[in-house]
């Protein structure tokens, strides 16, 4: 069973390009003056071009590697045309890409399973945890997938009326104890009554919580364990979500979050509506975990499956074309 490709892979290019917008704009206006006067790819370039793709938010660590490949290209070539200069990063990147993501498949093959798959949603307050699973409901319900959520968010009953709104407009199966309950329950409760209802997928919500703070993360240690009493191999996918506006502090999180706790995939959210979107590609390049999916707005069609090659697409276009700034 293939879920997700056949859920997200379709004509979504037009949302993905919008969102992608002003990471676009901001990444061309950076490129375009690296480039402007220049006829060659030589040093200087080089050196623009490093300091253009670090303040996009692609990290230092992903831009050094893509600089280095470049470099390493340009002086095997016989050409060094600027004209060369896109179609070559857009390469690279796409290049690295594929190979980061190793044997993992970059959009989300579900595998069959006994009873309902589980996906367990985590992250820090605010990075849209809760609206994700909003989403994904939405877009299950669209294929005619039963889907249960949990409201193991008991932390603020705002968190719980919040998930329950969601679930009304998607026609999910909401189960909840309420506030202050014992997320661990809520959890074996939800994934209980989805297999009694034979659901396909269950989604389960928590608070927001800050990797250093031992016991919330225990906690969720302590979700996953209560969970097998019910149904063996769950949660069969952990979702680490990030707020991708926030730059490189979505990738500290990563790093911080993923070294605390066991994390099977990362979604990217709030990519529209900002600049910063670059920092997809340094988190795709940087950590051996998949990004799943990216939230490209706040409607319930806004998340879409991470697929590196459309990515760049949407954000890189092969020549600078009007914007072209060199005679
Ligand atoms: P949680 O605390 O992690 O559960 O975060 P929420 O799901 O409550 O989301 C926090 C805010 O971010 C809400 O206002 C959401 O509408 C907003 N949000 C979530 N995802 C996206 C996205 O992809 N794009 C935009 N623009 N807003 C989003
Ligand atoms: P504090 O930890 O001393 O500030 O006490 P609070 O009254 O704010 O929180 C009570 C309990 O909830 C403590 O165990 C906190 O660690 C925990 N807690 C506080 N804030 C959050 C939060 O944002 N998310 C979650 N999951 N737990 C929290
Ligand atoms: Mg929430």
């Amino acid at each position: 069973m293939s879920f997700f490709k056949r859920l997200f892979s379709s004509e979504k290019k037009e949302t993905l390009d919008q969102g992608l917008a002003r990471t676009k704009r901001g990444v061309l206006e950076k490129l375009s003056r690296a480039v402007m006067g220049k006829k060659d790819i030589d040093a200087d370039v080089l050196d623009e071009l490093e300091e253009a793709l670090i303040t996009s938010d692609i990290g230092v660590a992903t831009t050094t590697r893509i600089i280095e490949r470049i470099e390493d290209r340009t002086s095997r070539a016989s050409s060094k045309s600027i004209e060369l200069l896109l179609p070559m990063l857009r390469e690279e990147i796409a290049d690295m890409l594929e190979n980061s993501s190793g044997d993992q498949p970059t959009d989300l093959t579900i595998p069959a399973t006994e009873g309902p798959y589980v996906f367990l949603i985590v992250g820090v307050n605010g990075v849209g945890k809760t609206t994700t699973i909003g989403k994904l409901c939405h877009q299950f319900a669209a294929q005619g997938l039963k889907v249960t959520v949990g409201a193991a968010d008991t932390f603020r009953a705002a968190a719980v009326d919040q998930l329950q709104v969601w679930a009304d407009r998607t026609g999910a199966n909401f189960v909840s104890q309420g506030q202050d309950a014992d997320p661990a329950a809520v959890a074996f409760d939800a994934i209980q009554s989805a297999v009694a209802k034979g659901h396909d997928v269950v989604l389960i919500d928590t608070a927001g919580r800050l990797h250093n703070k031992k016991h919330l993360m225990d906690e969720l240690s302590k979700i996953k364990r209560v969970m097998q009493k019910i149904a063996t191999g769950v949660p069969h996918e952990v979702l680490l979500v990030l707020d991708g506006s926030t730059g490189q502090n979505a990738l500290e999180q990563a790093k911080q979050f993923t070294a605390a706790t066991e994390v099977s995939g990362l979604v990217l959210t709030k990519l529209d509506g900002t600049a910063r979107g670059g920092v997809v590609i340094g988190i795709a390049e940087e950590f051996k975990i998949p990004v799943r999916f990216i939230g490209v707005g706040e409607q319930p069609e806004d998340l879409q499956v991470f697929n590196a090659m459309e990515f760049i697409d949407s954000l890189l276009p092969e020549s600078f074309g009007s914007e072209n700034t060199t005679s």
